[in-house]
């Protein structure tokens, strides 16, 4: 076999002087693979170190913010439960609001309905996250979601609330309850009474409020006439009268008119002049005969009369 010797030629550590080293293909081969793998060790090493950097940064990073997510749960909790307190007062006015307006008050239990809503399995896939932070979560979470429902609870009954309270105010202006004469002296209440007609004693199923004719008679509630009485005999019945119907079982009759100042149908308001006092029918001189009729029987109009 040839002798395939390669020559190296390189300067000597002095540098001035070129020196010739001369090695056979087996020595080259082995050197350079040498070379190679120590060449690998040392890129190897260097990824090592630099690996063991890049991670211990992240563990450090990742530390952080998690003792910084630990501290915004705390925070959330914290500002949650000011939030309870708060939608506690709301529930307490609207229970107070309730009573007020004549409606049954929602039990706590009730109010606490559809609390959890997520079970913890919903939190199963959040493997990586600690347990402490995932059950501040989980916490966090249910009170979010019983806050919602409670909040819209609350919302829900300020709407029966309001209806109720509008409602009680009309059925209010719907019954009867001032007098019909502004003055004027009341001569025979409601009951048994000696009938000056007859000189027998009856049933007087109004009140009677004698003023001078003319005198301005009221609408005691809002409503609408129903009934108007003009033709009258005299000395019968109750002369010109009106029947107003106030609606939830109310009516009321204004009897033994002089004049009549509403048509049948027509809408009247509390206060309304409606007519005025007079002697016709069967009467001994002017004044009012009024009556409160609920549910078509005749009551004590006495007890309507509020100022
Ligand atoms: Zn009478």
């Amino acid at each position: 076999m040839q002798d395939k010797r390669i020559k190296l030629i390189y300067f000597s550590m002095g540098g001035s002087e070129v020196k010739q080293l001369s090695l056979g293909w087996k020595k080259i081969i082995g050197l350079s693979s040498l070379s190679f793998l120590f060449l690998l060790l040392f890129v190897f090493l260097i990824l090592q170190i630099f690996t063991d950097f890049f991670h211990n940064w992240q563990v450090s990073r990742l530390s952080k913010s998690n003792s910084q997510l630990e501290e915004l749960l705390t925070e959330m909790g914290q500002k949650i439960n000011k939030i309870e307190t708060k939608v506690k007062y709301l529930e307490k006015e609207d229970d107070d609001l309730r009573v007020f307006v004549d409606l049954p008050v929602i039990d706590s239990d009730t109010r606490e309905l559809g609390i959890g809503g997520h079970s913890e399995d919903t939190y199963a896939n959040y493997t990586s996250i600690e347990d402490d932070a995932i059950n501040q979560a989980i916490k966090i979470q249910r009170m979010i979601e019983n806050m919602e429902q409670r909040v819209s609870l609350a919302s829900e009954s300020r709407n029966d609330i309001m209806k109720k309270y509008n409602e009680d105010l009309k059925q209010l202006k719907c019954t009867p309850s001032i007098r019909p004469i502004l003055g004027g002296r009341i001569t025979a209440s409601y009951g048994l009474r000696l009938d000056p007609f007859v000189d027998k004693y009856r049933t007087h199923e109004g009140l009677d409020i004698s003023a001078p004719r003319g005198t301005d008679i009221h609408a005691t509630a809002d409503g609408r006439v129903v009934e108007v009485q003009s033709k009258y005999e005299p000395n019968k019945d109750f002369g010109k009268y009106i029947v107003i119907d106030h609606g939830y079982g109310y009516k009321t009759r204004y009897a033994h008119l002089h004049k009549i100042l509403v048509t049948r149908g027509q809408k009247v308001k509390r206060y309304d002049v409606i007519g005025k006092v007079g002697d016709t029918g069967r009467s001994t001189g002017p004044h009012l005969h009024y009556e409160v009729i609920v549910n078509n029987k005749k009551k004590d109009p006495g007890k309507y009369i509020i100022d």
